[in-house]
């Protein structure tokens, strides 16, 4: 007889679970939960929670976990909220248990000012976050729920955690904080945003992102003509990045996404910056680039200080940013359980291409993770007209569901995807 490879298994550990009661009431009970859960949705997704600004939609997880009954509920120093669902055993086997993670991020791309309430039009919802990450938070209390209705006793410890800070400027600070813990050894991580039940993201693109600020001397456009220009020196520098070249594989980018400075018209600038954004699907490439780009910023400076036989204008640059790249491959025990799952509940598994996302941190440090999409269809994502459609959106959460079964292991009936872990890597 053919020895099944490891996704036939989990396929096959899949079709005999499918028969217990953890597994039928839960995703049962995931379907009857839809209404709820959407409600749920839109309640998150009207607290405003900008980057940097995430407490309230914080404290409102600290209270949710309350009072579903996860334990040692705490925010950490940077504010993740955090809470436990204890995998089976003693107390005192705690220390030998496997540590999922399963997580959505609290923080959203909008100002605090923007008007997040939500809109029902047509069967959809419109509200800035409201999928992104409105869908995965939301996800978080329902799949508790879920395995509280099972009586399902993971293997696992399952820590349910809302993320600070993984948007823009964010730079995945909460993550970050969470893999910084030498005491909290995480096995394996989890990561739901928005997107359709199928989607599979195990690839981490990295970026760089940079301040540049030109300044000079300054000066009267007329009076005092023939003194260098932080504005000129600047754009010599767009210039020049703008011919660089980057392999399309690894795909490689960059972008000036934000340009600002000068006084008045008739101003000879003394000051202009640039933000920069630099992504890598290898973190070989990106540190590459940033070599040749840093190499252009400083040419650019002396040729303007050159045009006019000065030495006054001068180039800072400041990191603003770093997310970690990382691989794994695509047929890795958590990528399977990721595909085994997606056909489990009737979808054709899509392995995405790399993305950033809180999984980034993970990935990189060799810990498997996954980034899964929360269910329904999500549109506009970061922009005012941001939707989502709750069509069958419960089948996202209960393929999350059996893929913490998966992960996690059940007593008696499998045994955990993940491994645990001998060393801890460090940031
Ligand atoms: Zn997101």
């Amino acid at each position: 007889m053919r020895e099944p490879d490891e996704k036939d298994a989990l396929t096959l550990v899949l079709d005999e679970l499918i028969e217990l009661s953890a597994l039928k009431v839960g995703l049962d009970h995931i379907r009857h939960d839809h209404e709820r859960t959407t409600a749920e949705q839109i309640k998150i997704s009207q607290i405003p929670s900008p980057s940097f600004s995430e407490d309230q939609r914080g404290q409102y997880f600290l209270d949710r976990f309350y009072e579903l009954g996860l334990t040692d509920i705490h925010r950490d120093a940077v504010g993740n909220v955090l809470g436990l669902r204890s995998g089976s055993g003693t107390e005192a086997a705690r220390r030998d248990r496997l540590t999922l993670i399963v997580s959505a991020h609290l923080d959203t791309v909008f100002p605090a000012a923007t008007d997040v309430s939500v809109q029902v039009r047509d069967g959809r919802l419109y509200g800035p976050g409201i999928a992104d990450d409105g869908r995965g938070l939301a996800v978080l209390p329902a799949l508790i729920g879920a395995m509280d209705a099972a009586a399902v006793e993971t293997m696992a410890d399952v820590w349910f955690v809302a993320t600070v800070g993984e948007e823009g400027t964010g730079d995945l600070r909460g993550v970050k904080h969470l893999f910084a813990n030498p005491e909290f050894v995480i096995d394996g991580f989890l990561s739901i945003e928005p997107g359709p039940a199928n989607n599979i993201t195990y690839l981490a693109t990295g970026s760089h992102r940079l301040r540049v600020t030109y300044t000079g001397p300054g000066g009267h456009s007329f009076g005092n003509f023939g003194t260098p220009s932080a504005i000129h020196a600047l754009g010599r520098a767009i210039a020049r990045i703008a011919e660089v070249s980057v392999p399309e594989s690894p795909k490689t980018t960059f972008t000036v996404g934000v340009i600002e400075g000068g006084t008045s018209v008739n101003t000879i600038a003394a000051k202009a910056s640039m933000l920069l954004d630099l992504r890598s699907n290898s973190d070989l490439h990106l540190a590459h680039l940033e070599d040749e780009i840093t190499q252009l910023l400083y040419s650019a400076a002396d040729e303007e200080n050159d045009r006019w036989n000065s030495h006054k204008v001068e180039v800072g640059i400041e990191p603003i940013g770093h997310r970690p790249s990382g691989s794994q491959a695509s047929d890795s025990p958590i990528v399977r359980a990721a595909v085994a799952t997606a056909r489990a509940v009737g979808c054709v598994p899509h392995l995405d291409d790399a993305q950033s996302t809180d999984a980034n941190v993970a990935i990189s440090l060799g810990i498997p993770a996954v980034t899964l999409g929360g269910g329904g269809e999500a549109g506009g994502v970061h922009t005012l007209g941001e939707f989502f459609d709750t069509r069958d959106a419960y089948v996202g959460v209960q393929r999350l569901y059996m893929m913490i079964i998966l992960l996690a292991g059940l007593q008696q009936h499998n045994a955990p995807v993940l491994r645990k872990r001998i060393s801890e890597p460090a940031l």
